[in-house]
């Protein structure tokens, strides 16, 4: 993947790669943990650079609901959303409803060409739903 996209091979690249595909929708401090378990003296700088560069290249996609940090995921270019638990944040892919961006048509588009919509649900989780209410 990091060939395809033209970008130097290297040992953090494929350890941050390999962990956003183990771990879908984890924020740069999991990623972090998950990447010092395979190299143990890699910095948060590093790690931060490396997604950033993934990013750019396509082979990871940034994510971040309002009120959370950024969040990636190596489920790229199906123009898949996103459901928000509003309690405890956890995060699951809903497919595009239509198959292709921008999914949603706009009521009026002011002349503009669209090409993305932006879909994020929000609601309760399985769990979230489940527990009683502690207030
Ligand atoms: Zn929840
Ligand atoms: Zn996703």
């Amino acid at each position: 993947m990091l060939r395809g996209a033209t970008l130097r091979v290297t040992r953090p690249r494929l350890a941050v790669l390999a962990a956003v595909h183990a771990h879908p929708h984890a924020d740069t401090e999991s990623l972090l943990g998950v990447v010092r378990e395979e190299l143990p003296g890699v910095s948060h700088q590093a790690v931060y650079d490396v997604l950033r560069a993934l990013t750019g290249a396509g082979l990871v996609r940034r994510i971040q609901p309002s009120g959370s940090v950024a969040r990636y995921e190596a489920r790229v270019g199906d123009n898949h959303h996103h459901v928000v638990c509003r309690s405890c944040g956890s995060i699951a892919d809903v497919d595009c409803a239509v198959g292709e961006a921008p999914c949603l048509t706009a009521s009026d588009d002011q002349g503009f060409s669209i090409d993305e919509a932006e879909v994020t649900y929000w609601g309760l989780c399985p769990e979230c739903a489940a527990a009683p209410a502690t207030t």
